[in-house]
């Protein structure tokens, strides 16, 4: 089957004052209906820019895009932005991580949710309004034919973020992109949104994009996984793939500075030294190679020199020189697994 979007050689670059910022180099990826990809990666790994280029929300004015983004069938490269402004109210919808920004404090949390329903759907407002009441409860809010009059002030954070994926989902979209959506959020509020957002998935068949840098978030909602950095793929796979066998040394840095809650309260957590690059000027070779640990293996200066492409094998696979069988071993042998 075709999958619902496909982005094929994206790159995304921005005019600074300093020069060019490559912010997304070269990604192709796609995400399949009623299935969720997690994209994870440092701040500044190119994440967060991917999904405002796929959204359109981009500033033209001074970022460069290319590549392909296909949705559905169709071209969003270089689409209007009319087009675009259609498609998200409709086939796809956004949550941001900042749930009192997405809400206006002047209006009732229902009017918010009922107006784009009306507006997509022209459904009358009394119509509307049930339309809202339902959502609310859908996404958990009690009372809500009481609650629906209520201002966002009036509703607590957790509240105020269920209220918020109520709207992002008022109107069926079939693309759902989550930016960090419940990193405010306090941990058992935050569980309770992502079974919430896997329940509404599984009833809906939504494809959902989760952007985050959380690996128990991706353990919780994430059924396929693509690990960002400096503005690339760096490995792919399901999230059993990368929670329990990650390939690309990045991966394993990223799962080994991760505190375990089964871990000994001694156990050494192994933060990745080093900082992300700058995207003015990106590491040549593989980018990952002046905090990587493993260039060694490879030896000589092949990682310096020689950018690694990522092949998929069945989905699966990192851009890395260690051969396959090296990764597999380094990663048993020397990484302690989740
Ligand atoms: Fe490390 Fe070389 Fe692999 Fe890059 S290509 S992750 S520098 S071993
Ligand atoms: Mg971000």
């Amino acid at each position: 089957t075709m999958p619902f979007l496909s982005v094929h050689d994206l790159s995304v670059q921005f005019a600074t004052e300093d020069g060019i910022v490559k912010a997304v180099d070269g990604l192709s990826f796609d995400v399949e209906r009623g299935r969720t990809l997690g994209i994870v990666g440092e701040s500044g790994s190119g994440k967060s820019v991917t999904n405002l280029a796929v959204l359109g929300l981009h500033n033209p004015r001074n970022t460069a895009i290319t590549g392909e983004i296909v949705l559905n069938g169709h071209e969003l490269t270089g689409a209007p932005q009319r087009t675009l402004e259609k498609l998200r109210g409709n086939t796809m919808a956004m949550i941001f991580q900042d749930s009192l920004s997405a809400l206006s404090p002047y209006y009732t949390v229902g009017r918010q949710i009922a107006e784009p329903f009306r507006k997509h759907t022209g459904a009358s407002r009394k119509a509307a309004r049930e339309r809202a009441v339902e959502m609310l409860r859908r996404v958990g809010i009690p009372q809500p034919e009481l609650r629906v009059d209520d201002y966002p002030h009036q509703f607590s954070g957790g509240m105020r973020q269920r209220a918020v994926i109520a709207l992002a989902l008022v109107c069926d979209p079939q693309l759902l992109i989550a930016d960090e959506p419940t990193t405010a959020l306090d941990v058992t509020v935050q569980a309770q949104i992502l079974d919430l957002l896997k329940q509404l998935q599984q009833e809906t068949g939504t494809a959902i994009i989760f952007i985050t840098h959380d690996l128990g978030v991706v353990a919780r909602i994430c059924d396929d996984v693509l690990v960002m950095y400096a503005g690339r793929c760096v490995e792919r796979g399901t999230v059993r793939d990368i929670l329990t066998t990650p390939r690309h040394p990045y991966a394993w840095g990223l799962l080994s500075s991760v505190p375990r809650r089964k871990a000994p309260v001694d156990a050494p957590l192994r933060p990745i030294p080093g900082t992300p690059p700058s995207l003015l000027k990106p590491p040549t070779g593989c980018p990952f190679h002046p905090r990587c640990e493993f260039r060694e293996y490879v030896g000589d200066t092949r990682c310096q020199d020689e950018r690694p492409m990522l092949t998929l094998d069945s989905g699966r696979g990192a851009a890395c020189h260690l051969p396959a069988e090296q990764q597999k071993s380094i990663f048993a042998e020397q990484i302690r697994p989740l």
